[in-house]
């Protein structure tokens, strides 16, 4: 979405079934002469499968983004998230794994692109130290005409709390493995997290994600599936993972701007909008997640019984087929804090 204030328009690729991570393959396909940048989201916790779209992007000579917002603190063969393409983009907001307030961080070894990030987004910060010559001239004014930064504050906290998050998220760690060990061997169910001995990691398993395989539960729908769990009490779980964002109407037909057209094409050469059926991954991939608990401490005790749960449902799969009246059409979303004078 930031895209179109830069005048850029955005075209979705689809993702690889296993990392939900961006599909390299599909991304290439999409690539044109005026692409300018790949956005790979590291979804749910789980690296995106980076050495491919790297390849891609080098050979097209396009910038690779990385949004680590889901995955902070997570490895992709050994290196940490958000250092492996040219910027790395970390929301950090409330929800998140490393939560600091609102705010984030941007991340580059590129000492243009990092200028040109000051310049764009900062007020009385953008000074005589700025390098870049073609910057030089505008000193002093945010080219983006928005102060970006983050509040103070939130930085303060957040420089407290970047002490602790390494000790944090290996208890989180622990906490979901010894959880995944517990429902090992059962049919159905698998986590969404990278082979062990990759030197892969999730990150802190934000809106960690389990993968769900309805044949081998005898077609049993994932909706019933989690209304089972959540009738054992398990509240956490729900299917699905967020809507596939290509069809949100923002990139049909807003137009946000004022081009007396939509947005999203307001700078292109040609019909960008992606129908349904155009990234079939991204859209049925939500009848094979739950939204997993997560774990924040390994407080076995506690977890043997989320295990047990799971146990019991899985077991009950066939009873559970009887009543199964399948998913709905869309499934998954996102939770909204919704604006309203009215008392909920
Ligand atoms: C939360 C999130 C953002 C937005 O972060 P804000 O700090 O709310 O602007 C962007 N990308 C991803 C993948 C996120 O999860």
């Amino acid at each position: 979405m930031p895209a179109f204030s830069l005048g850029a328009s955005v075209v979705f690729a689809d993702i690889d079934p296993v990392t939900l991570g961006l599909d390299a393959a599909d991304i290439e396909r999409r690539i044109t002469s005026r692409t300018k940048a790949i956005v790979v989201v590291h979804y749910l916790s789980h690296p995106a499968d980076m050495d491919p779209i790297l390849q891609v992007a080098a050979k097209h000579g396009v910038k690779v983004i990385e949004d680590v917002s889901h995955a902070l603190g997570g490895l992709y063969k050994g290196r940490p998230l958000g250092t492996i393409g040219d910027v790395g983009a970390m929301s950090m907001m409330t929800g998140k794994a490393f939560a600091i307030g609102e705010g984030g961080m941007m991340v580059t070894r590129d000492q243009t692109v990092y200028e040109r990030a000051i310049a764009f987004g900062h007020y009385e910060r953008y000074g005589s130290n700025i390098e870049t010559p073609e910057l030089q001239p505008y000193i002093g004014i945010p080219l983006g005409g928005i102060k970006y930064r983050m509040h103070q504050l939130s930085s303060a906290v957040g420089r407290v709390q970047l002490k602790y998050y390494e000790e944090r998220i290996a208890e989180i760690e622990r906490a979901m493995s010894y959880f995944w060990e517990g429902l090992s061997g059962l049919p159905g169910i698998r986590p969404h997290r990278p082979e062990a001995g990759s030197g892969s990691r999730n990150g802190g398993w934000y809106a960690a994600r389990g993968r769900y395989e309805p044949v081998a539960l005898g077609g049993l729908s994932v909706t019933s599936f989690c209304a089972a769990l959540r009738a054992e009490g398990v509240l956490s779980v729900s299917p699905g993972c967020n809507l596939p964002l290509h069809l949100h109407p923002f990139f049909h037909s807003a137009d946000v701007y004022g081009h007396g057209k939509p947005t999203n094409l307001a700078h292109a050469n040609r019909d960008l909008r992606q129908p349904v059926g155009s990234l079939p991954v991204t859209e049925s991939i939500s009848a094979r997640l739950f939204a997993l608990p997560w774990f924040k401490h390994e407080w076995r005790d506690q977890i043997d019984e989320y295990v047990l749960a799971f146990r019991k449902v899985i077991a009950q799969h066939q009873e559970l087929l009887a009543v199964d009246t399948g998913n709905p059409p869309t499934l998954g979303g996102w939770h909204f804090f919704n604006h309203s004078s009215k008392k909920d």
